[in-house]
C-alpha cells in the first residue's frame, strides 16, 4: 500500500498538515479543485509556510482530482459543505481500504463523505490548530493547538499515525472522537452565533450570560439524549471559561460572516436542532436561536444551510 499523503484542499488546515509532514521527509501531494487553481499553484511552485518570523517554501507537487493513480491516504481539508462533493469526484481513484482523515468542523459531514466511499476507513479529527491563509498558497500557523484522532466504528491505531509525530503534529488517538466533536459542537453552538447576532467579540457575551446559560441547558439536554451524555458534563462552567479566555477574539463564525463567505451552520447549529429533532426534542432556544441566525445570514445574502 502506497505511503503517500494525498491531501484534498490547499487552505489553511490543509497547508499547514502538507508543510509538516513534507517538510519531515514524508510523500505528500495536494490535489487542488481544478485545472485553473493547478495552474495557479504551480506558477508559483508550492506551499509557503509563516511560523513567527520564519516562512519556508514546500515544492509539493500538486494535481486534480482528474490525475492518475490509486489514493491509499487522504487527509480532507476542505469545508465541511464542500466535503462529500469533493470525495464523490476521488471515489473512483480510492483504493479498497484506503482511509481518509476528515479534517471538517461539526458533525453530518463526515457521515456524507462515508455515505460515498463505503469501500474506505474514514478516520474523523477534531482540531484545535489554528491557521489561516495570507493570500493563495501562504498560510501563517497561528496558534498551536492539539488534534484528535479516532474511527467510531474501528478502534485500531492506523499504522501511519507515527507520521504524524515525525512532523512534529501533536496527535493522539482516541476512542471516544464522536464525544470530542459533539463537545466542539456544543462549544461552538452555545457562543458562535451570539457573536455574530450581537456583533461581538467573544468577550461581549458576557453581558448575554442568561442567553448563553439558557443555551447550555438545552445542548446539555441534545447531547445527553444524543448519547453524549459525558459531552454535556460541565458544559455552561466551560463555555464561560471559553468566553473569558478568548475575550478578545472574534469568533471563526463571526469573522467569516464579515468577510461574506459562507459559514459551515449546516454542520454546527444546524446539525444540532435536526439532532433534536430526530429525536422529537423541543428545544425553544435553540430552534430561536437557529431561526435568528438564518434571518441574519439570509439578509447578508449569505448561504444558511
Ligand atoms: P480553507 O482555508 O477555506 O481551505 C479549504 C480549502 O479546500 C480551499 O483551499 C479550497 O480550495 C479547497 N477545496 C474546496 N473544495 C475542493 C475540491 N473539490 N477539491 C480540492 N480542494 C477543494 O478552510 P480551513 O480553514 O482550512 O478549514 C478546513 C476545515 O478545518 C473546516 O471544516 C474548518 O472548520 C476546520 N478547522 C479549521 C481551522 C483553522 O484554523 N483554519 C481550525 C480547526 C478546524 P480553493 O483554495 O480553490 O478555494
Amino acid at each position: 500500500m502506497s505511503s503517500t499523503w494525498h491531501i484534498l484542499g490547499a487552505g489553511s488546515l490543509g497547508s499547514l498538515w502538507a508543510c509538516r509532514l513534507a517538510r519531515a521527509g514524508k510523500a505528500v501531494r495536494l490535489i487542488l479543485r481544478d485545472a485553473q487553481r493547478l495552474q495557479a499553484y504551480q506558477q508559483v511552485g508550492g506551499l509557503t509556510l509563516h511560523e513567527q518570523d520564519t516562512a519556508n517554501h514546500y515544492a509539493i507537487p500538486a494535481e486534480t482530482a482528474e490525475g492518475d493513480g490509486p489514493i491509499h491516504r487522504l487527509l480532507v481539508a476542505c469545508k465541511a459543505y464542500d466535503a462529500a462533493p469533493a470525495i464523490a469526484r476521488l471515489a473512483p481513484r480510492l483504493a479498497d481500504g484506503a482511509e481518509l482523515v476528515l479534517l471538517q468542523n461539526g458533525l453530518g459531514s463526515q457521515d456524507e463523505v462515508a455515505d460515498q466511499v463505503p469501500h474506505a476507513r474514514c478516520i474523523f479529527a477534531s482540531s484545535t490548530e489554528g491557521a489561516f491563509r495570507e493570500d493563495d498558497w501562504q498560510v501563517r500557523f497561528a496558534g498551536h493547538g492539539f488534534n484528535w484522532l479516532g474511527d467510531p466504528l474501528t478502534p485500531a491505531l492506523p499504522e501511519w499515525f507515527d507520521d504524524l509525530h515525525d512532523a512534529g503534529i501533536p496527535a493522539e488517538w482516541t476512542v471516544d472522537i464522536l464525544t470530542r466533536l459533539w463537545r466542539k459542537l456544543a462549544l461552538n453552538c452555545a457562543i458562535n452565533p451570539l457573536t455574530v447576532l450581537h456583533e461581538c467579540r467573544n468577550g461581549g457575551l458576557l453581558e448575554h450570560l442568561g442567553e448563553v446559560t439558557a443555551l447550555c441547558d438545552e445542548l446539555a439536554e441534545l447531547l445527553r439524549r444524543c448519547g453524549q451524555p459525558q459531552a454535556a458534563e460541565d458544559l455552561d462552567e466551560e463555555v464561560q471559561r471559553v468566553i473569558l479566555a478568548t475575550a478578545a477574539n472574534y469568533s471563526s463564525m463571526y469573522q467569516d460572516v464579515r468577510a461574506g463567505r459562507r459559514t459551515e451552520v449546516h454542520y454546527l447549529l444546524g446539525h444540532a436542532c435536526r439532532a433534536a429533532d430526530r429525536h422529537g426534542l423541543q428545544l425553544p432556544q435553540l430552534e430561536r436561536l437557529h431561526r435568528r441566525l438564518v434571518d441574519n445570514l439570509q439578509a447578508r445574502g449569505l448561504p444558511s444551510a
